[in-house]
Protein backbone atom coordinates (compact mmCIF):
# COMPACT_ATOMS: atom_id res chain seq x y z
CA UNK A 1 0.00 0.00 0.00
CA UNK A 2 1.44 3.52 -1.68
CA UNK A 3 0.88 5.40 2.27
CA UNK A 4 1.92 1.61 4.32
CA UNK A 5 5.04 3.10 5.23
CA UNK A 6 3.69 6.50 6.91
CA UNK A 7 0.62 5.12 8.23
CA UNK A 8 -0.16 5.80 11.96
CA UNK A 9 -1.71 3.04 14.05
CA UNK A 10 -4.08 5.39 15.89
CA UNK A 11 -5.41 2.28 17.66
CA UNK A 12 -2.21 1.75 19.38
CA UNK A 13 -0.93 5.00 19.65
CA UNK A 14 -2.23 8.08 20.45
CA UNK A 15 -6.37 6.96 19.65
CA UNK A 16 -8.61 9.42 20.79
CA UNK A 17 -12.16 8.22 21.96
CA UNK A 18 -14.19 10.92 20.15
CA UNK A 19 -12.53 9.54 16.92
CA UNK A 20 -12.83 5.67 17.85
CA UNK A 21 -16.73 6.57 18.57
CA UNK A 22 -16.48 7.90 15.14
CA UNK A 23 -15.92 4.83 13.73
CA UNK A 24 -11.85 4.93 13.28
CA UNK A 25 -10.25 2.56 10.64
CA UNK A 26 -6.49 4.24 10.63
CA UNK A 27 -4.70 7.64 11.24
CA UNK A 28 -2.35 8.74 8.04
CA UNK A 29 0.29 11.20 7.63
CA UNK A 30 1.87 11.42 4.12
CA UNK A 31 4.56 13.62 2.72
CA UNK A 32 2.46 15.97 0.41
CA UNK A 33 0.56 16.95 3.27
CA UNK A 34 2.72 18.10 5.98
CA UNK A 35 2.06 18.50 9.45
CA UNK A 36 -2.04 17.24 9.05
CA UNK A 37 -3.01 13.81 9.76
CA UNK A 38 -5.87 12.34 8.19
CA UNK A 39 -8.19 9.93 10.35
CA UNK A 40 -10.50 7.77 8.09
CA UNK A 41 -13.37 6.65 9.15
CA UNK A 42 -16.48 4.64 7.91
CA UNK A 43 -19.65 6.61 8.38
CA UNK A 44 -23.10 4.96 9.13
CA UNK A 45 -24.94 7.22 7.72
CA UNK A 46 -24.39 10.39 4.79
CA UNK A 47 -27.20 12.51 5.16
CA UNK A 48 -28.21 14.65 8.08
CA UNK A 49 -31.32 16.19 8.67
CA UNK A 50 -31.42 20.10 9.50
CA UNK A 51 -34.10 20.81 12.23
CA UNK A 52 -36.94 22.56 11.37
CA UNK A 53 -36.41 25.31 13.87
CA UNK A 54 -32.92 26.34 12.11
CA UNK A 55 -34.77 28.05 9.49
CA UNK A 56 -32.46 27.76 6.59
CA UNK A 57 -33.17 27.63 3.22
CA UNK A 58 -32.01 23.39 2.52
CA UNK A 59 -33.29 20.26 4.55
CA UNK A 60 -30.34 18.38 4.35
CA UNK A 61 -26.72 18.19 4.25
CA UNK A 62 -23.96 16.43 3.35
CA UNK A 63 -20.79 16.01 4.82
CA UNK A 64 -17.45 14.34 3.83
CA UNK A 65 -14.73 15.62 6.47
CA UNK A 66 -14.41 17.35 9.43
CA UNK A 67 -12.01 20.01 10.21
CA UNK A 68 -10.42 22.27 7.59
CA UNK A 69 -7.00 22.60 6.47
CA UNK A 70 -8.15 25.98 4.70
CA UNK A 71 -7.79 26.98 8.56
CA UNK A 72 -9.77 30.14 8.64
CA UNK A 73 -9.17 31.77 11.80
CA UNK A 74 -13.18 33.23 11.73
CA UNK A 75 -14.78 29.45 11.04
CA UNK A 76 -17.67 28.77 12.61
CA UNK A 77 -17.25 25.22 12.47
CA UNK A 78 -14.49 25.12 14.79
CA UNK A 79 -16.67 24.16 18.06
CA UNK A 80 -17.66 20.96 16.35
CA UNK A 81 -13.98 19.14 16.73
CA UNK A 82 -14.35 19.14 20.43
CA UNK A 83 -16.97 16.67 19.71
CA UNK A 84 -13.99 14.64 18.57
CA UNK A 85 -11.96 15.22 21.74
CA UNK A 86 -10.07 17.31 19.60
CA UNK A 87 -9.61 21.23 20.14
CA UNK A 88 -10.97 23.64 17.69
CA UNK A 89 -7.62 25.78 16.90
CA UNK A 90 -4.80 23.64 15.55
CA UNK A 91 -6.41 20.46 15.37
CA UNK A 92 -9.61 21.85 13.18
CA UNK A 93 -7.17 22.78 10.83
CA UNK A 94 -4.54 19.62 11.07
CA UNK A 95 -6.60 16.58 11.96
CA UNK A 96 -9.10 16.06 9.22
CA UNK A 97 -11.30 13.54 9.48
CA UNK A 98 -12.29 11.84 6.31
CA UNK A 99 -15.39 9.72 6.04
CA UNK A 100 -14.15 7.21 2.87
CA UNK A 101 -17.16 5.43 2.51
CA UNK A 102 -19.68 8.50 2.73
CA UNK A 103 -20.32 8.52 -0.86
CA UNK A 104 -21.90 4.59 -0.89
CA UNK A 105 -23.13 5.10 1.87
CA UNK A 106 -24.93 7.99 0.74
CA UNK A 107 -26.18 6.35 -2.40
CA UNK A 108 -28.04 3.44 -0.26
CA UNK A 109 -29.75 5.89 1.77
CA UNK A 110 -30.78 7.74 -1.58
CA UNK A 111 -32.33 4.73 -2.94
CA UNK A 112 -34.99 4.39 0.45
CA UNK A 113 -38.05 4.90 -1.30
CA UNK A 114 -38.93 7.52 1.84
CA UNK A 115 -36.15 9.57 0.05
CA UNK A 116 -38.30 12.92 -1.47
CA UNK A 117 -35.31 14.05 -3.34
CA UNK A 118 -35.49 17.33 -1.31
CA UNK A 119 -32.25 19.48 -1.73
CA UNK A 120 -28.75 18.71 -0.25
CA UNK A 121 -26.34 21.21 0.65
CA UNK A 122 -22.56 20.41 0.67
CA UNK A 123 -19.85 22.76 2.13
CA UNK A 124 -22.66 23.76 5.45
CA UNK A 125 -20.07 22.52 8.05
CA UNK A 126 -16.57 22.15 5.96
CA UNK A 127 -15.30 22.36 2.88
CA UNK A 128 -16.09 19.74 0.66
CA UNK A 129 -12.82 20.78 -1.57
CA UNK A 130 -10.29 21.60 0.82
CA UNK A 131 -7.33 19.91 0.18
CA UNK A 132 -7.99 16.36 1.43
CA UNK A 133 -10.39 16.02 -1.23
CA UNK A 134 -7.38 15.64 -3.93
CA UNK A 135 -6.08 12.34 -2.24
CA UNK A 136 -9.45 11.06 -1.34
CA UNK A 137 -11.72 11.88 -4.24
CA UNK A 138 -15.19 11.72 -2.44
CA UNK A 139 -17.25 14.64 -4.46
CA UNK A 140 -17.27 12.41 -7.65
CA UNK A 141 -19.14 9.75 -5.80
CA UNK A 142 -21.62 12.00 -4.11
CA UNK A 143 -21.95 14.31 -7.03
CA UNK A 144 -23.07 10.80 -9.08
CA UNK A 145 -25.32 9.62 -6.61
CA UNK A 146 -27.29 12.74 -6.00
CA UNK A 147 -27.57 13.29 -9.38
CA UNK A 148 -28.79 9.86 -10.52
CA UNK A 149 -31.23 9.62 -7.52
CA UNK A 150 -32.63 12.82 -8.91
CA UNK A 151 -31.66 15.29 -6.44
CA UNK A 152 -31.30 18.91 -6.51
CA UNK A 153 -28.03 19.82 -4.50
CA UNK A 154 -26.02 22.71 -4.01
CA UNK A 155 -22.21 23.26 -3.43
CA UNK A 156 -20.63 25.60 -1.00
CA UNK A 157 -16.24 26.00 -1.24
CA UNK A 158 -13.39 28.01 -1.46
CA UNK A 159 -11.54 24.85 -3.00
CA UNK A 160 -10.05 25.46 -6.70
CA UNK A 161 -10.31 21.88 -6.45
CA UNK A 162 -13.82 21.68 -7.77
CA UNK A 163 -12.61 22.91 -11.20
CA UNK A 164 -11.93 18.65 -11.54
CA UNK A 165 -15.35 18.46 -11.24
CA UNK A 166 -16.87 21.06 -13.52
CA UNK A 167 -17.25 18.89 -16.66
CA UNK A 168 -19.34 16.05 -14.34
CA UNK A 169 -21.18 19.23 -12.82
CA UNK A 170 -22.19 20.10 -15.70
CA UNK A 171 -23.44 17.19 -16.48
CA UNK A 172 -25.37 17.14 -13.34
CA UNK A 173 -26.98 20.32 -14.39
CA UNK A 174 -28.53 18.81 -17.15
CA UNK A 175 -30.74 16.66 -14.77
CA UNK A 176 -30.98 18.41 -11.48
CA UNK A 177 -30.62 21.61 -10.31
CA UNK A 178 -27.29 22.36 -9.44
CA UNK A 179 -26.29 25.55 -7.43
CA UNK A 180 -22.59 26.34 -7.00
CA UNK A 181 -21.09 29.03 -4.69
CA UNK A 182 -18.10 30.34 -4.27
CA UNK A 183 -16.96 31.76 -0.77
CA UNK A 184 -14.81 35.09 -1.41
CA UNK A 185 -14.74 37.60 1.43
CA UNK A 186 -11.02 39.24 1.02
CA UNK A 187 -9.59 40.88 -1.85
CA UNK A 188 -6.25 41.24 -0.11
CA UNK A 189 -3.95 38.69 -0.62
CA UNK A 190 -2.15 39.20 2.56
CA UNK A 191 -4.72 39.62 4.55
CA UNK A 192 -6.38 36.24 3.20
CA UNK A 193 -2.90 34.40 3.71
CA UNK A 194 -3.13 35.59 7.60
CA UNK A 195 -7.31 35.04 8.07
CA UNK A 196 -7.11 32.19 5.41
CA UNK A 197 -4.01 30.13 5.58
CA UNK A 198 -5.03 27.08 3.87
CA UNK A 199 -6.99 28.61 1.33
CA UNK A 200 -6.60 29.23 -2.62
CA UNK A 201 -5.50 33.28 -3.44
CA UNK A 202 -8.16 35.74 -4.34
CA UNK A 203 -6.50 35.91 -7.53
CA UNK A 204 -7.37 31.89 -7.75
CA UNK A 205 -11.18 31.73 -6.86
CA UNK A 206 -11.67 34.60 -8.60
CA UNK A 207 -10.73 32.92 -11.82
CA UNK A 208 -12.38 29.86 -10.52
CA UNK A 209 -15.67 32.18 -10.83
CA UNK A 210 -14.79 32.22 -14.47
CA UNK A 211 -14.32 28.93 -15.07
CA UNK A 212 -17.55 27.98 -13.36
CA UNK A 213 -19.31 30.22 -15.58
CA UNK A 214 -17.69 28.94 -18.89
CA UNK A 215 -18.91 25.51 -17.64
CA UNK A 216 -22.04 26.88 -18.48
CA UNK A 217 -23.17 27.18 -14.50
CA UNK A 218 -24.20 30.21 -12.11
CA UNK A 219 -21.72 31.10 -9.75
CA UNK A 220 -23.00 33.13 -6.76
CA UNK A 221 -20.22 34.71 -4.61
CA UNK A 222 -20.74 34.54 -1.08
CA UNK A 223 -19.44 37.54 0.28
CA UNK A 224 -18.82 36.12 4.23
CA UNK A 225 -17.68 37.03 6.61
CA UNK A 226 -17.39 40.66 6.14
CA UNK A 227 -14.72 41.46 8.82
CA UNK A 228 -15.29 44.53 11.11
CA UNK A 229 -12.51 47.14 10.46
CA UNK A 230 -10.34 44.79 7.83
CA UNK A 231 -12.17 44.55 4.60
CA UNK A 232 -15.42 46.39 5.07
CA UNK A 233 -13.69 49.61 3.79
CA UNK A 234 -15.56 51.30 0.83
CA UNK A 235 -12.62 50.98 -1.28
CA UNK A 236 -11.89 47.14 -0.30
CA UNK A 237 -15.82 46.34 -0.85
CA UNK A 238 -15.71 48.02 -4.46
CA UNK A 239 -12.74 46.48 -5.58
CA UNK A 240 -14.03 42.88 -4.55
CA UNK A 241 -17.67 43.07 -5.44
CA UNK A 242 -16.26 45.29 -9.33
CA UNK A 243 -13.77 41.79 -9.67
CA UNK A 244 -16.75 39.30 -8.88
CA UNK A 245 -18.77 41.60 -11.85
CA UNK A 246 -15.87 41.38 -14.00
CA UNK A 247 -15.74 37.69 -13.14
CA UNK A 248 -19.12 37.03 -14.10
CA UNK A 249 -20.48 35.78 -10.24
CA UNK A 250 -24.09 35.62 -11.31
CA UNK A 251 -24.96 36.28 -7.48
CA UNK A 252 -23.43 38.22 -4.65
CA UNK A 253 -24.49 37.83 -1.21
CA UNK A 254 -22.68 39.68 1.83
CA UNK A 255 -22.65 38.76 5.72
CA UNK A 256 -21.21 40.12 8.66
CA UNK A 257 -18.71 37.70 10.86
CA UNK A 258 -20.27 36.11 13.63
CA UNK A 259 -17.55 34.48 16.30
CA UNK A 260 -19.14 31.72 18.23
CA UNK A 261 -17.98 30.35 21.31
CA UNK A 262 -14.13 28.54 21.07
CA UNK A 263 -13.93 30.45 17.60
CA UNK A 264 -13.99 33.89 19.56
CA UNK A 265 -11.34 32.95 21.27
CA UNK A 266 -9.41 32.16 18.28
CA UNK A 267 -10.24 35.24 16.42
CA UNK A 268 -9.10 36.95 19.03
CA UNK A 269 -6.02 35.84 20.14
CA UNK A 270 -5.20 36.33 16.25
CA UNK A 271 -6.45 39.98 16.85
CA UNK A 272 -4.58 40.85 19.65
CA UNK A 273 -1.44 39.56 18.53
CA UNK A 274 -2.11 41.22 15.08
CA UNK A 275 -4.26 44.04 15.39
CA UNK A 276 -4.14 45.00 19.31
CA UNK A 277 -5.64 48.62 18.18
CA UNK A 278 -8.84 47.35 17.26
CA UNK A 279 -9.50 45.19 19.96
CA UNK A 280 -11.22 47.25 22.04
CA UNK A 281 -14.05 47.86 19.40
CA UNK A 282 -14.26 44.29 19.11
CA UNK A 283 -15.19 44.03 22.48
CA UNK A 284 -17.77 47.00 21.92
CA UNK A 285 -19.06 45.44 18.31
CA UNK A 286 -19.34 41.91 19.64
CA UNK A 287 -19.66 42.92 23.44
CA UNK A 288 -20.22 39.44 25.03
CA UNK A 289 -22.27 37.84 22.39
CA UNK A 290 -21.60 35.99 18.43
CA UNK A 291 -22.84 38.69 16.81
CA UNK A 292 -22.52 42.29 15.70
CA UNK A 293 -24.62 44.63 17.25
CA UNK A 294 -27.92 46.04 15.15
CA UNK A 295 -26.43 49.25 14.23
CA UNK A 296 -23.45 47.68 12.17
CA UNK A 297 -25.63 45.10 10.14
CA UNK A 298 -27.39 47.86 9.07
CA UNK A 299 -24.38 50.62 8.07
CA UNK A 300 -22.76 47.48 6.10
CA UNK A 301 -25.91 47.11 4.57
CA UNK A 302 -26.08 50.64 3.45
CA UNK A 303 -22.82 49.91 2.40
CA UNK A 304 -23.31 46.96 0.25
CA UNK A 305 -26.09 47.59 -1.53
CA UNK A 306 -24.84 50.73 -3.74
CA UNK A 307 -22.45 48.54 -4.83
CA UNK A 308 -24.45 46.23 -6.13
CA UNK A 309 -26.53 48.26 -7.59
CA UNK A 310 -23.16 49.71 -9.21
CA UNK A 311 -22.00 46.59 -10.53
CA UNK A 312 -25.79 44.78 -11.85
CA UNK A 313 -26.16 42.52 -8.86
CA UNK A 314 -29.49 42.23 -7.84
CA UNK A 315 -30.65 43.38 -4.51
CA UNK A 316 -30.17 40.57 -1.73
CA UNK A 317 -33.95 41.40 -0.63
CA UNK A 318 -35.47 40.22 -4.23
CA UNK A 319 -33.74 36.56 -4.05
CA UNK A 320 -33.38 33.90 -2.38
CA UNK A 321 -30.18 32.77 -0.49
CA UNK A 322 -28.09 30.40 -2.19
CA UNK A 323 -29.42 26.86 -0.86
CA UNK A 324 -26.35 25.98 0.88
CA UNK A 325 -25.51 29.63 1.99
CA UNK A 326 -24.94 29.23 6.12
CA UNK A 327 -27.68 31.70 6.28
CA UNK A 328 -27.15 34.22 9.21
CA UNK A 329 -28.54 32.95 12.53
CA UNK A 330 -31.94 34.06 12.80
CA UNK A 331 -34.11 33.16 15.87
CA UNK A 332 -33.48 29.47 17.02
CA UNK A 333 -29.95 28.90 15.01
CA UNK A 334 -27.90 31.11 17.89
CA UNK A 335 -25.66 28.40 19.24
CA UNK A 336 -24.77 24.57 19.04
CA UNK A 337 -23.81 22.43 16.54
CA UNK A 338 -27.21 23.38 14.59
CA UNK A 339 -25.76 23.56 10.74
CA UNK A 340 -23.31 20.81 11.40
CA UNK A 341 -24.85 17.45 12.26
CA UNK A 342 -22.31 14.94 11.53
S1 LIG B 1 -13.06 27.01 4.21
FE1 LIG B 1 -14.96 27.12 5.33
S2 LIG B 1 -14.98 25.26 6.54
FE2 LIG B 1 -12.87 25.55 5.89
S3 LIG B 1 -11.89 26.65 7.56
FE3 LIG B 1 -12.63 28.16 6.07
S4 LIG B 1 -14.66 28.76 6.82
FE4 LIG B 1 -14.11 26.84 7.84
Amino acid sequence: MRWAGQTLDAADDGALPGLERSGLVRSVQTPEFEGITFHEVLCKSALNEVPSESQVPFSWTVNPMRGCSHACRYCFARPTHEYLDLDSGNDFDSQIVVKTNVAAVLRKELSRRSWKREPVALGTNTDPYQRAEGRYRLMPGIIRALTESGTPFSILTKGTLLRRDLPLLTLAAQQVDVHVSISLAIHDADLQKQLEPGTPSPRARLDLVRAVRDAGLECGVLVAPVIPFLTDGAKQLDGLIGALAEAGATTVTALPMHLRSSTKDWYMSWLVKEHPALVRRYRQLYGHGAYVTPEYKQWLRGRIDPLLDKYGFAPEQTRSLPVNEPAEPRASVTSGPALTLF
